[in-house]
């Protein structure tokens, strides 16, 4: 599939069969690439959606017996789930300008009462859906809809028994299945033994290690800093053969792989997409720059009357979090490929070059 920006002037390519994604640089006016990234899309290309918004295991205390610190609050948060019209309504904006979806939000997607009809409806509009979950409850049935549907499944790493049965049942359906593994104070020490070569099921395409953001129920003393030397140690890893084959990670580390690593292709990464290529839209219709902004600081209601997706990406909300975006670290030799990392948390921007950061040390 491919989809020509007209507004910033860039083409980008995605194949539904394998994944892989690609887009040009800015296009001169005969169309040849100018070698510079593109900052932004005129329409997000991937949606992420919570269609999700209760979750039983949160209000179960299930996740918090497994040590997650939810940062959805499924444990005490309860709304109504996205409602299939919403739905709809998504993905009749998104037809021909979206590529993938990825389905989550406070609780599994699969076992949303709408699951089958959501994915159907996304495929037959030439939607690729994605979905995350803890596989609690994930049966061979919903398993079997995954594999018919989906590009790729994640399954976040609790470390329990129905961990390692939710990602067989996916791998025996034939799903491409990842390992999301949330990379925090309290895991860094594991995570350096899976690179090092412990411990990952057969058959899981890649580890994805999401860097830990206090959001939600996630605790401020979990957050890595860039002082650890546990930090370096782990980022260096995805330099080696296992962590090139085995390992990926979130846009939200690219600061901490710009300082530590030096095989990975810059061209292959891109830093934060937020409001820029990507956003993120709750149970109940707001339009996020990421799921993170749990505190709605730049949302917009696309239930307000007449509102659409459109609408939303050009707000004066979205377009103030760009800004933080295109200002951050202004002196910064790796400023284009970092635009200092995540606005949202800036606590976890593994950079200490970082002017809050330099800052909060000077002070100390
Ligand atoms: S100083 Fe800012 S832009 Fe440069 S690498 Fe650090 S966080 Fe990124
Ligand atoms: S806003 Fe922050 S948490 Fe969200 S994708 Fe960007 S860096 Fe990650």
């Amino acid at each position: 599939m491919k989809r020509e920006d007209g507004k910033y002037a860039f083409a980008s390519h995605f194949d539904p069969a394998t994944g892989f994604y690609c887009r040009t640089g800015v296009l001169d006016e005969n169309g040849h690439d100018t070698g510079v990234d593109p900052f932004m899309a005129e329409f997000p290309e991937l949606l992420d959606i919570g269609v999700m918004g209760h979750c039983a295991h949160g209000l179960s205390g299930e996740c918090a017996r497994a040590g997650i610190q939810c940062y959805q609050s499924g444990a005490t948060v309860h709304q109504d789930n996205m409602a299939l019209d919403d739905f709809r309504w998504i993905v009749d904006q998104s037809r021909g300008r979206v590529f993938q979806f990825a389905l989550g939000g406070r609780g599994d997607p699969e076992l949303h009462s709408d699951f089958e009809e959501m994915l159907a409806y996304s495929r037959d509009n030439g939607i690729v859906p994605n979905l995350t979950t803890s596989g609690f409850l994930l049966d061979g049935k919903r398993a079997a809809l995954i594999a018919k549907y989906c590009g790729a499944a994640a399954v976040s790493w609790y470390r329990t028994e129905h961990t390692l049965r939710a990602i067989d049942l996916l791998l025996q359906a034939g799903v491409r299945t990842n390992i999301h593994f949330l990379l925090g104070g309290d895991t860094v020490d594991e995570a350096i033994g899976l690179l090092q070569g412990d411990g990952l099921p057969q058959g899981v395409n890649r580890v994805v290690f999401l860097l830990f953001k206090p959001v939600g129920q996630g605790r401020q003393d979990n957050v890595l800093v860039p002082d650890d030397s546990r930090v370096a140690t782990f980022f260096r890893l995805m330099d080696t053969d296992r962590g090139l084959r085995i390992a990926g990670f979130d846009s939200c580390s690219v600061p901490a792989i710009i300082n530590h690593t030096s095989v990975i292709d810059r061209n292959a990464f891109d830093t934060c997409e937020g409001a820029r290529f990507s956003a993120y839209i709750t149970p109940d219709m707001k339009l996020l720059p990421c799921s993170f902004d749990q505190e709605m600081r730049w949302a917009f209601d696309l239930r307000a009357g007449g509102a659409s997706i459109a609408e939303g990406w050009e707000s004066p909300g979205f377009e103030d979090f760009r800004s933080r975006l295109r200002d951050a670290c202004p002196h910064c030799a790796q400023r284009s490929l970092c635009m200092g990392g995540c606005p949202i948390r800036p606590e976890i921007v593994l950079c200490k070059n970082r002017h809050e950061y330099r800052a909060c040390r000077e002070s100390a």
